[in-house]
């Protein structure tokens, strides 16, 4: 812990905007460790004119700075170096995000690595993007040339605040961009962080610049006429206010929003496996994940033993602080969100459900809950219709295929699902039902830097990852030359 408490002596001003780190003109706002509900740093957050100035610095670096002329290799230089900086700088940045997020330290060095690998896939697209030549009509010769669009923005949520940042700066910069990040203001010292880190790989000025402060920042900058192309993560609601303001502007958006995600598990699937994974699949992070399989979909033949397994394994499962040894969940990130969890919870017993395991507030410091599993819940209850962000599993029994996948898109959303069956044409067959962005099956929650991932219907649009993100961050320009 010493990395991070030495870094926290002397922390960070708020705001990194044109190079230079200055205090915010708005208010000071607390961050919080959510193990221990303590404060652990005090910042002053962006007010309006920062915003503005952030903006500014982006526009030029982008338009007449030293990064509108950088080549491809140079870009792809600096973010290469950028990813050695993060990894010389992997404990400190896993021990902020356990101290801001409140995750378990191994899932925290796990982020830093997928930032790491996030940053080095794009650095190797920087000098791949490549237009081409049209097959215009015989008296033209025409082509296309991938052009960066200028100044993103990357609203970014607290849940894992590195790796979703990772997911809009690298393709951004990568392909000649600049970038205006809003982290929450829950969990901005990783984020400054890495901001700093890329003034020291060798940015110029300008095109990492970084903003931080409550809901009304990342306002500002989604109503700001001077950014290119929105990038945001967070809940849906959330995500249809930075529309509409994008609407004003016609800044083009790409939203990655909540899930409610369903994993659906047959008699005939590898059970022990399946188990494990369901388990997996909504304690990580105290199931405040956007592809949480917060949903059990389970055949009624296997439905008593296979909930009896993931019970079993739930009541295994060692909660604490983030830093303490072999902790598998941490709390979740603040008593806000404890509460929101705890009220839906009582909400659902008053209407019938059954609490089979946790449901309850751990009495330690901190904002911890037991790992729950929930089951006599209809389908269109707000427990089983609604992203709740919290380490609650809703079980809800099916007994054919059609209705397995009536439940699982009966919701609002259409982020991920996750499949369990050795039944090779029933997977194919369901693969194409689900309405989800990703399907996962007799697997569940892999992420990669290739995988293209995001969702459908109310879980957004626009995909993040893989060589698909490459297309949110340049337009073809299209020449014709009359010959
Ligand atoms: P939000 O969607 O409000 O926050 C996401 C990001 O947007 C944060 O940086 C936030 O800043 C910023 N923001 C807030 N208001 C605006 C606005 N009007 N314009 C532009 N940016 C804005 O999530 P919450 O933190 O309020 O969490 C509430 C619920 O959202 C959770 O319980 C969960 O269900 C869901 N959620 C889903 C996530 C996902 O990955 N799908 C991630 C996080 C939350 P700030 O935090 O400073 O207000």
């Amino acid at each position: 812990m010493n990395l991070a408490n030495e870094w926290l002596a002397t922390p960070p001003a708020g705001q990194l905007v044109a190079g230079r780190e200055m205090a915010g003109g708005g208010k000071p706002f607390d961050i919080d460790d959510p193990g221990r509900a303590t404060r652990i740093a005090v910042l002053s957050s962006a007010g309006p004119h920062d915003v503005d100035a952030a903006v500014r610095s982006a526009r030029a670096a982008f338009e007449s700075g030293p990064w509108s002329r950088a080549s491809s290799n140079e870009r792809q230089r600096l973010v290469n170096q950028l990813a050695d900086l993060v990894l010389r700088d992997r404990e400190l940045l896993a021990e902020l995000e356990v101290l801001e997020t409140g995750k378990p330290l191994p899932e925290a060095r796990a982020c830093v690595d997928e930032v790491v690998a996030v940053l080095r896939y794009y650095a190797g697209w920087a000098d791949k993007v490549e237009g081409a030549v049209i097959a215009a009509p015989n008296e033209y010769h025409a082509f296309t040339t991938p052009t960066p669009l200028g100044v993103c923005a990357a609203i970014v949520p607290w849940n894992y605040p590195l790796s979703i940042l990772s997911y809009k700066l690298a393709p951004a910069l990568a392909v000649g961009n600049t970038v205006v990040i809003k982290p929450s203001e829950l969990t901005p010292l990783g984020s400054l962080h890495l901001a700093r880190l890329a003034t020291e790989a060798g940015f110029p000025p300008g095109v990492v610049n970084i903003v931080t402060g409550a809901g009304d920042v990342g306002a500002a900058l989604a109503a700001h006429p001077g950014i290119d192309k929105l990038a945001f993560t967070g809940s849906t609601a959330t995500g249809r206010k930075v529309m509409a303001a994008a609407a004003a502007n016609t800044t083009r958006v790409s939203l990655e929003l909540g899930g409610k995600s369903a994993h659906i598990v047959f008699p005939d699937a590898d059970l022990g496996l399946a188990a494990a994974a369901v388990v997996e699949g909504i304690f990580t992070n105290a199931g405040q994940v956007c592809v949480a399989g917060s949903r059990l979909l389970v055949h009624r033949d296997s439905h008593d033993s296979f909930v009896a397994a993931v019970v079993d394994r739930a009541n295994g499962i060692k909660v604490g602080h983030g830093l303490e040894p072999d902790v598998q969940m941490g709390p979740v990130v603040s008593g806000r969100q404890r509460a929101t969890v705890t009220d839906e919870l009582k909400a659902a017993v008053r209407n019938g459900a059954t609490i089979v395991t946790g449901g309850a507030e751990l009495s330690r410091e901190g904002y911890f809950l037991a790992p729950t599993v929930v089951t006599d819940i209809e389908p269109t209850s707000s427990l089983a219709q609604q992203e709740l962000f919290g380490p609650v599993l809703s079980v809800l029994p099916f007994e054919t295929e059609e209705e397995a996948v009536r439940i699982a898109n009966g919701t609002p959303y259409g982020l991920a699902a996750g499949l369990w069956t050795q039944n090779l044409t029933r997977a194919h067959r369901m693969n194409r039902e689900l309405a989800a962005g990703t399907v996962w099956v007799n697997t569940f929650g892999v992420f990669h830097p290739t995988l293209p991932f995001g969702g459908v219907r109310g879980s957004g649009f626009g995909r993040e990852l893989g060589a698909s993100a490459l297309a949110h961050y340049t337009e073809p320009k299209t020449t014709v030359i009359g010959l």
